[in-house]
């Protein structure tokens, strides 16, 4: 046991936090007179006018039964962005604190600690994209709060290896994050199965990718009771909207649609990258446990710039550190991979 209580900004701990009117009563009644809602109705055929339940208890019992994870260990956000940002707000104090990313990884820890004032360390991969153990438990000083680890990672589309990551997670004296976004089209196992033994752990997991649903905005972050408890302490009271939690209810009774999708992305992303192996301008492709593919050509801007022209968008991640004249692609339908190898191999450089 770590002492997580230890890490918590002392203002943080002092919070009394705001008590919604649906805290203060919880029970079951026939006359709602406690919230200053509209007492008619809302003007959309669905009954808008009353506050979402602020830690969605139902939404909760039913993703703890499809990821096996207790309630009172999952936490919901406004994306997993949100998570993000209440992690700093909890453990980060402003102008003193830090955290450890490495780099090349998904660039809103970055941007979450510019807007919280938090300094950061940064421990690049290795150039085959695996983490810098030896490094990173040199870089953790005390004063680092927070390590994250995105994997499978965005942009270079490995998972780093497990034994890493539990090294990690079991040597360091601070929160470690594992953002698990693309989880569901890796073949390693999740780090939920780390959660009863280590408290410092917080893994995040995400609607926004394999559920379709990024337009609903919600992540999970799933951890120990502790960090939980401080979680829903310093969110907005609402966080997640009533419209979301209903259709994310509805989403999680067709987890058949879901595990068919993902089956038939890896699928595909495989016959992609043989695909690409076969063109003249490439010059790598990086082996993928996501629903992208990283590409390494010969002139990457001018075939982002070639593919714009003719209406496919891809991510050009060329000027990014290790990642050098590389180009982001993600599965899309038959379709559209069909479509993006028509285009490419139109290109003359
Ligand atoms: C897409 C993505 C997310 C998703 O964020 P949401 O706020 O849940 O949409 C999280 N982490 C990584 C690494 C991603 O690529």
């Amino acid at each position: 046991m770590k002492e997580i209580e230890a890490w918590v900004r002392p203002n943080i701990k002092a919070l009394k936090p705001y008590a919604s009117a649906r805290d203060e009563f919880k029970g079951e009644a026939s006359v709602y007179l406690d919230a200053n809602e509209n007492s008619f109705g809302s003007p959309l055929p669905q009954n808008y006018n009353r506050y979402p339940d602020p830690l969605q208890k139902e939404l909760k019992e039913k993703i703890s039964r499809v990821k096996g994870v207790p309630p009172q260990n999952i936490f919901l956000g406004n994306g997993s962005d949100e998570a993000i940002d209440l992690l700093f707000r909890v453990f980060c104090e402003p102008a003193q604190d830090k955290v450890l990313i490495c780099p090349p990884t998904y660039g809103m820890y970055e941007v979450s600690a510019h807007i919280h004032n938090v300094d950061i360390v940064r421990v690049n991969l290795l150039p085959n994209f695996e983490l810098d153990v030896e490094q990173i438990l040199e870089s953790l000083t005390p004063s680092v709060k927070l390590l994250f680890i995105c994997s499978p990672n965005n942009p270079t589309a490995n998972s780093f290896h497990a034994d890493d990551v539990e090294l990690l997670v079991q040597k360091f004296n601070g929160i470690v994050v594992i953002d698990e976004a693309y989880i569901n089209y890796s073949r390693q196992k999740s780090a939920i199965r780390w959660l009863t033994e280590y408290d410092n752990l917080v893994v995040l997991q995400t609607f926004s990718k394999a559920w379709g649903l990024a337009a609903l905005r919600l992540g999970m972050a799933f951890a120990s009771e502790t960090i939980i408890h401080y979680l829903n302490k310093v969110k907005p009271p609402y966080n997640i909207n009533i419209a979301t939690q209903q259709y994310a209810l509805e989403a999680l009774d067709n987890i058949q649609w879901v595990n068919e999708h993902i089956r038939q992305t890896v699928a595909l992303r495989e016959a992609l990258i043989t695909e690409l192996k076969t063109l003249p301008l490439t010059q790598k492709v990086f082996p993928s446990d996501a629903n992208f593919i990283l590409l390494r050509v010969t002139d990457a801007p001018g075939l982002y710039k070639h593919l714009v022209e003719n209406g496919i968008i891809v991510r050009d991640r060329s000027k990014v550190q290790l990642c050098e004249g590389c180009l982001r692609i993600t599965v899309g339908t038959p379709d559209e991979n069909e479509n993006i190898i028509r285009v490419i191999k139109m290109y003359k450089a």
